[in-house]
């Protein structure tokens, strides 16, 4: 086993060795600009788009021309709630999401209120799903979009995506997913959940960083964007610039072996989660599980240590990789928004680690992991009676 061990998957994920050999020929020898239309190496580049294109919507089972190719999920988010709104502005005014989204959701929403449209901010179950019959009351003749995202990447609480596209689709309102840290770990069909638009982020599975998707519905009820970039037209005139044509193989072949391995993979990383959660149970009182542990990604654990602050318990356990909440936010210690927003108590909304096991996690690693995390948060609550006494 080589240290350190590597448990922050939601953050980002190494790139699978079958996604990088299958990039490498599109950096060197088909290295040919994709909207190039008068030669071999512009025809191999966009064969090769194209190619990766159904691989990530059969994934989702969407259609290959509603997958536009993007730089990541936050490039996704924006294009989606800005897209919309921006469209859409002489029918309404009207935003609904929740305060658990990712910051690229959160701060698209902020920056349209600025612009004078109206946010809803839907109610949140303290278990972290959104409660379904606010969100149903929020809907107005002016609501646009509802944006509520697949799986949170902090606590990794699964929301009710059928429910709310069925919801949206009745009352005729937009619905987009973020789906940043669901897709490839979970089964996700925008036909069945009635999905309007959802966020694909490459580095979250195990495709390179820099490369992501959105999936734009145009099938029945088509959905239309005004673009953030423009300039050549690519991608349908949905998002210019020249296309990353090696990343873009890398996603579609990281799709591919999602959708292959999904169900063996996704029992294997709850089973190894289960392990890492009963372990740390028997050997630890007073810990505390955040979010819904039924709807759940197979791949996360999130755990409150009251009276341990995670910077000091992380620093302890220099040979794993763990953090505390989500990477963008982790640079000065603050309680988790997340938590926050459940109302969960200060003392448990301040303290949570987050555990995020990956394809390349070994139960050798979770053995190890629970044993030093138990040991570590023992000594660490010794120090602190020791202290106060
Ligand atoms: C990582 C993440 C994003 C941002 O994706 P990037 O590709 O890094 O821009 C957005 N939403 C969620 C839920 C994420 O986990």
């Amino acid at each position: 086993m080589k240290l350190p061990i590597y448990l922050d998957n939601h953050a980002t994920t190494p790139v699978d060795p079958r996604v990088l050999e299958a990039m490498l020929l599109y950096f060197t020898e088909n290295f040919g600009n994709a909207a190039s239309r008068n030669h071999q190496f512009g025809w191999t580049a966009a064969a090769a788009v194209e190619n990766a294109r159904k691989q990530v919507a059969k994934l989702i089972n969407a259609g290959t021309k509603e997958i536009v190719f993007t730089s990541g999920a936050s490039e996704s988010d924006n294009l989606a709630l800005k897209g919309v709104a921006h469209r859409y502005r002489d029918r309404g005014d009207h935003i609904i999401t929740a305060a658990t989204e990712h910051k690229a959701v959160l701060d698209s929403a902020a920056r349209l209120a600025q612009e004078g449209f109206r946010v809803t901010y839907a109610r949140l179950r303290p278990d972290g799903l959104v409660d379904l019959d606010d969100l149903m009351r929020a809907i107005t003749e002016k609501t646009l979009l509802v944006s509520i995202m697949a799986a949170n990447n902090e606590i990794g609480v699964l929301q009710p995506l059928s429910e709310i596209g069925r919801m949206c689709r009745e009352r005729r309102v937009l619905f987009h997913t973020d789906a940043a840290q669901a897709t490839g770990k979970i089964p996700l069909d925008v036909e069945a959940m009635h999905i309007d638009l959802l966020s694909i982020a490459g580095h979250k599975m195990y495709a390179p960083k820099g490369v992501g998707a959105l999936y734009v519905r145009r099938r029945a009820a088509q959905v239309d964007l005004e673009p953030i970039i423009d300039g050549g037209g690519h991608e349908g005139g949905l998002r210019s610039g020249t296309l990353n044509v090696p990343g873009i193989v890398g996603l579609g072949k990281a799709c591919e072996i999602c959708r292959q391995e999904m169900p063996e993979e996704s029992r294997r990383l709850a089973g190894l989660r289960d392990r890492l959660k009963d372990g740390l149970l028997a050997r630890l009182d007073g810990i505390h599980f955040n979010g819904s542990l039924e709807h759940r990604l197979p791949n996360n654990l999130s755990v409150s240590f009251p009276g341990i602050d995670p910077p000091t318990l992380m620093a302890a356990m220099s040979d794993i990789a763990l953090s505390s909440g989500s990477a963008c936010t982790s640079e000065k210690p603050e309680p988790s928004y997340v938590l926050q927003a459940l109302g969960v108590p200060a003392e448990i909304a301040g303290t949570p680690l987050r555990f995020g096991l990956g394809r390349f996690t070994t139960q050798e690693e979770i053995d190890y992991c629970l044993n030093r995390v138990a040991e570590t948060v023992k000594r660490l609550r010794e120090m602190g009676r020791i202290a106060a006494a």
